[in-house]
């Protein structure tokens, strides 16, 4: 696997879109273990890809240097595209989870709280003082930033013949055919997320809700849900009937490859030794770590769709 971008960005996205679009299972499994091959050894904690500045190159397996991490924020920005072309393809949580991981850590670095510096690389390190720059001579990653985060919306749900799935949880009104949703959430700082049926037809549907991999305790109205995948309700429902996702948000110790300082997450965001929430964690050395990457789960569909979502 050579480039960061053009392998993630273009090749793969391509090769995964053509599957699609073919039914060719030999070119998805090829695609498959590229990214089992990524994700397991050649990502970092944050989701961020690139090990090398040299031919911006992603590197060979567990090459992930901490202060010399490329991790070029348009690179991030491909591996979101090429797992949520994943996701429709294979109907697999496990790709929804590294979006998020990406989204939260590798692509959000790269641009400052104020909107108005960015980092090409996103060093998880700095040892010579990096910082972000009002722009950068190679301008990509600023308008590719905008571009991501002006279409987010459309990354949140998709829809099939028997309902609604959720991926990524957001304040956001959600309508698939004659279904509108309503969904009101502070995530990812509050584990808490409602989603009200605002309309809904006279027939039985599903809506489903991801279960992030990385949480150690989740309910779905009152009723606990496991980790990783999707917690189902299916029913006929009325106009203004509410269920209750809650996710368990503190922090919690995190392993990393090949990186030696101490680190945790606090829902999907990932921390380092230095902060709070890391020091915290620290005082946990017996819980259990946990996994990562997400093991394959059973793929349940092979049409699902992007879904309209108004923020
Ligand atoms: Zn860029």
């Amino acid at each position: 696997m050579g480039h960061e971008l053009y392998c993630a960005g273009h090749l793969i996205q391509a090769g995964v879109a053509t599957a699609r679009a073919t039914g060719d299972e030999a070119l998805l499994a090829s695609m498959l273990r590229q990214w089992d091959d990524l994700a397991s050894a050649k990502s970092y904690l944050t989701g961020g890809i690139g090990s090398r500045h040299y031919g911006e190159a992603i590197g060979d397996a567990y090459e992930l240097p901490p202060d010399r991490a490329y991790c070029e924020t348009c690179a991030s920005i491909a591996s979101m595209m090429w797992n949520w072309r994943m996701l429709l393809v294979t109907g697999e949580s496990r790709f929804a989870d590294l979006f998020e991981r990406t989204l939260y850590n590798g692509f959000l670095s790269g641009l400052s709280l104020d909107g108005e510096s960015f980092f090409y690389a996103n060093p998880l390190q700095s040892r010579t003082g990096e910082h972000r720059h009002r722009w950068n001579r190679v301008a990509c990653c600023p308008p590719n930033i905008m571009r991501l985060l002006a279409s987010l919306h459309h990354y949140l749900a998709t829809v099939t013949d028997d309902g609604i799935q959720l991926h990524q949880y957001a304040s956001s009104r959600i309508r698939a055919g004659d279904v509108v949703l309503s969904v009101e959430t502070a995530y990812p700082w509050d584990g808490t997320v409602r989603v009200e049926v605002v309309e809904s037809p006279d027939r039985e549907w599903t809506l489903a809700l991801r279960i992030p991999g990385w949480a150690r305790e989740a309910t779905l109205d009152g009723e606990a849900v496991a980790a990783g995948g999707y917690a189902e309700v299916r029913r006929r429902w009325r106009d203004g009937t509410q269920v209750v996702l809650l996710l368990d948000v503190s922090p919690r110790p995190s392993r990393g490859r090949c990186w030696a300082a101490s680190r945790s997450s606090a829902g999907p965001w990932c921390t380092a030794s230095s902060s709070p929430i890391s020091r915290l964690a620290s005082t946990w050395p017996t819980s259990p770590p946990i996994p990562w990457p997400i093991p394959s789960t059973t793929g349940r569909s092979r049409s699902w769709a992007a879904c309209p979502v108004w923020p």
